[in-house]
């Protein structure tokens, strides 16, 4: 079977692994969400290409679920010594390695799809990793700021680690995506795929920018269709998905994500939607929906997941 799964960082990662342990035999190609990117000191950073990386390589700060395992922020501490303007980023001392290996693939040319390759090569993820678009898209979100009464957009790096998501939003923006071209393998991946699975991964700034891509919604339109709520209980599991939401307009629930994504046969993107069991009773016009255990809290249930997210559009 041939699988296509979008993905962000931490709740794509962990729910690919559990996809990998449910079918070992599938071919699985992941599109991950690069609207996260930003150039710090030079360096090209990659947040949820490098979490999906590393938790599948068996790299990744498992407490954490970013960056990598027994890392240290020397470097960091040092940047914070000199006041430097971006020190509020997380740049872990054995992850500037992967930094300055990207860098030095960029700046020989290599597109960022291959850069992502030849990284690969040594995490062995098991699945072909494949970023949304080798052209530069970042996330923007724009904050209003009280002081002046005016409006400003950041990165949505600043907004969400330097800020913690907590600067009220009126609009996120990927911008460059009107422009950005599929990555390779990108459009060509889905049109192979034999079902599309969206993980519960941030249905704005990750599956949300993914989505914006030119071609992509348009290619899963052919495709059953099957994602997992990010949200339980009217609340993210992790993170603050529920900000993201308020900036598009969206409820912070399991149901209102499902009719955000919508019934393919409206136009929509899904056939299937799994909810937590806790959400028992949500419904989606013209998509099934089923309740099963949504917590991703160890592999066994999190290859769970993935069995019932397959088994609801394959049968
Ligand atoms: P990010 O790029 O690192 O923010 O990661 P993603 O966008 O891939 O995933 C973030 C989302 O994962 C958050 O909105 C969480 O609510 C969701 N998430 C994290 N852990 C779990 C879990 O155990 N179960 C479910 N259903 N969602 C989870
Ligand atoms: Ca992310």
């Amino acid at each position: 079977v041939k699988v296509v799964a979008l993905a962000g960082g931490i709740g794509g990662a962990r729910f690919l692994r559990g996809l990998r342990a449910a079918v070992p035999d599938a071919e699985v190609s992941v599109i991950v969400n690069t609207g996260d990117d930003i150039t710090l000191y030079g360096l090209r950073i990659c947040p949820d290409l490098d979490t999906v990386m590393y938790t599948l390589g068996g790299g990744i700060d498992e407490e954490r679920g970013w960056g990598r395992t027994d890392e240290t922020f020397t470097t960091r501490s040092e940047l914070q010594a000199y006041d430097a303007p971006a020190s509020w980023f997380g740049l872990g001392d054995r992850d500037l390695a992967t930094h300055l290996m990207r860098r030095q693939m960029l700046d020989a040319g290599f597109p960022l799809s291959q850069v992502t390759a030849a990284l690969c090569e040594r995490w062995r993820p098991g699945m072909r990793l494949l970023p949304m678009s080798d052209d530069r898209v970042e996330t923007h979100v724009v904050v209003d700021d009280p002081q002046t009464g005016r409006s400003r957009a950041i990165h949505f790096q600043e907004w969400w680690v330097r800020h913690g998501a907590a600067l009220p939003a009126s609009a996120i923006l990927a911008v460059g995506a009107e422009t950005a071209a599929p990555g390779p393998g990108v459009l060509d991946a889905i049109g192979a795929a034999d079902v599309v699975v969206l993980p519960p991964s941030n249905p704005v700034v990750s599956i949300g920018t993914v989505l914006q891509v030119d071609g992509v919604r348009a290619a899963l339109a052919a495709k059953p269709v099957v994602g997992l709520s990010p949200i339980i209980g009217g609340a993210p599991v992790r993170g603050m998905a529920d900000a993201c939401l308020a900036a598009v307009g969206v409820q912070t629930s399991a149901q209102a994500v499902g009719r955000h994504y919508g019934a393919r046969s409206a136009g929509g993107l899904l056939d299937g939607w799994l909810v937590d069991s806790s959400d028992a009773g949500v419904t989606v016009p013209g998509v099934e929906v089923r309740a099963v255990p949504l917590l991703m809290s160890d592999l066994a249930a999190t290859a769970a997941m993935a069995t019932a997210a397959l088994e609801l559009v394959l049968g």
